[in-house]
């Protein structure tokens, strides 16, 4: 196979007392009562936790320390993220800054944004959306319309975002959006930094089929931003994109998100389980240690500053198909009714309804195995 390599997961430091640290942190800090809230917890909401969390430095491990970071090694955070969603920590207020948001600004932003922005980041106050998806664009990023038109003043921006997660929440959007005049495809496109609370910005609530508020649309009518709302270089928009969605597509969410569910599953199940839950019990335990070599390896690969664009698909691609099936392999399974309130039943429901979205967000499934098909030399 061409460019598909695995390499050796090895953090720095005392790992063993840094998992040791944060479950006892989580004991105290992490919210009871509400068993949902634990299923899919990258997308549950809870600004109080962000923020204790982040004055607990598990927010913006990688960012320097003159930026209020806490200058740790990528798998020291990778291994913190790992036990938040194990935990079903809600985790979602500040993820997306702390993913991907921050570590962008840090590579490609002026010293200006760095400052404003990354000391937020690293607390869990500040929290922000990814503004790519547009009605036209959202396989086919290539497509985007939203325009951002150099003036005197700084950009005017005119246009619409779709799905996007958390601008309701957040304080700022990183933006794809084509800066240059008669620019077709991945050429003319910019990144910008847009504060939410500019005017000209509606944002409009998007209601899943589970009845929840977690994306929007957005819309731009002469937005206007000030010339340093640029991240990065004029027209290299794409690039930079494609290294974002790297950190997007490998790490541990993307096969842990319906983890609270083999939990509840297990301890359901008690000491003594029935040959066929414990048949399930380990086939799934088997699957999920497979995908989190694959994806702390890949994670190694990016630590080292490599772009691992094909092995971080193949992360997502497998890791969703496991966590898709998950809810539907437990249904088969277990006696457990459509009205039923114990803890095994309500992550069921909630998971059933939110998981045919996991292979969506990030990507789809058909677009992310044309990547794989492609980095492969197979087309
Ligand atoms: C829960 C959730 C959260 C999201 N959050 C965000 C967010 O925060 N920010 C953001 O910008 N976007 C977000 N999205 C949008 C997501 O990234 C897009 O939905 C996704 O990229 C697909 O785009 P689309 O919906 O326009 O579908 P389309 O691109 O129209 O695709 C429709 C179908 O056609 C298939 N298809 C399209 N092109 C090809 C091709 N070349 N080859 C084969 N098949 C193809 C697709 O696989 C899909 O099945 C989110 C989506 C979900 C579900």
């Amino acid at each position: 196979m061409q460019g598909f390599a695995l390499y050796p997961f090895d953090p720095p430091g005392d790992i063993a007392a840094l998992r040791a640290d944060l479950r006892s942190w989580l004991a105290v800090n992490q919210p009871q009562g509400d068993v949902v809230a634990r299923a899919n917890c990258w997308a549950s909401f809870d600004a109080d936790f962000s923020h204790a969390l982040g004055a607990a430095g598990y927010v913006g491990m990688t960012l320097p320390k003159r930026y209020g970071g806490g200058d740790r090694h990528p798998l020291e955070r990778y291994v913190v993220i790992e036990e938040l969603l194990a935990a079903g920590a809600p985790v979602g207020a500040h993820w997306i800054a702390d993913r991907q948001t921050g570590p962008l600004i840090l590579r490609y932003g002026s010293e200006e944004q760095r400052q404003r922005y990354l000391p937020g980041i690293a607390k869990g106050e500040l929290y922000a959306c990814i503004g790519l998806s547009e009605p036209g664009a959202g396989s086919d990023l290539a497509g985007v319309r939203t325009t951002a038109r150099e003036t005197a003043e700084g950009w005017r921006i005119n246009g619409q975002k779709i799905w996007t997660t958390g601008a309701h929440f957040s304080h700022i959007m990183l933006a794809l959006v084509r800066t240059e005049e008669g620019s077709e495809r991945n050429a003319g496109l910019s990144q910008l930094l847009i504060d939410l609370d500019t005017p000209g910005i509606a944002i409009l609530p998007i209601i899943d089929m589970a009845g929840h508020h977690d994306f929007n649309e957005v819309f731009f009518d002469d937005v206007l931003v000030p010339h340093g709302a640029l991240v990065g270089e004029r027209g290299q928009g794409w690039k930079q994109v494609t290294a974002e969605l790297g950190l997007e597509r490998s790490g541990p969410e993307r096969y842990l998100s319906s983890h609270a569910l083999f939990v509840a599953l297990i301890d359901a199940a008690g000491p003594e389980p029935a040959p066929a839950i414990a048949t399930l019990i380990g086939e799934l335990a088997a699957e999920m240690w497979t995908l989190r070599q694959l994806s702390m390896s890949t994670a190694a690969k990016l630590a080292a500053g490599e772009d691992p664009m094909v092995e971080a698909s193949v992360v997502k691609e497998l890791g969703n198909a496991f966590e898709q099936d998950m809810p539907r392999r437990v249904q088969a399974i277990v006696d457990c009714g459509w009205g039923d309130e114990d803890d095994l039943a309500k992550l069921l429901r909630a998971l059933l309804i939110a998981s045919p979205s996991f292979s969506l967000r990030g990507g789809t499934r058909e677009v992310i195995r044309g990547i794989i098909a492609r980095g492969l030399g197979l087309r």
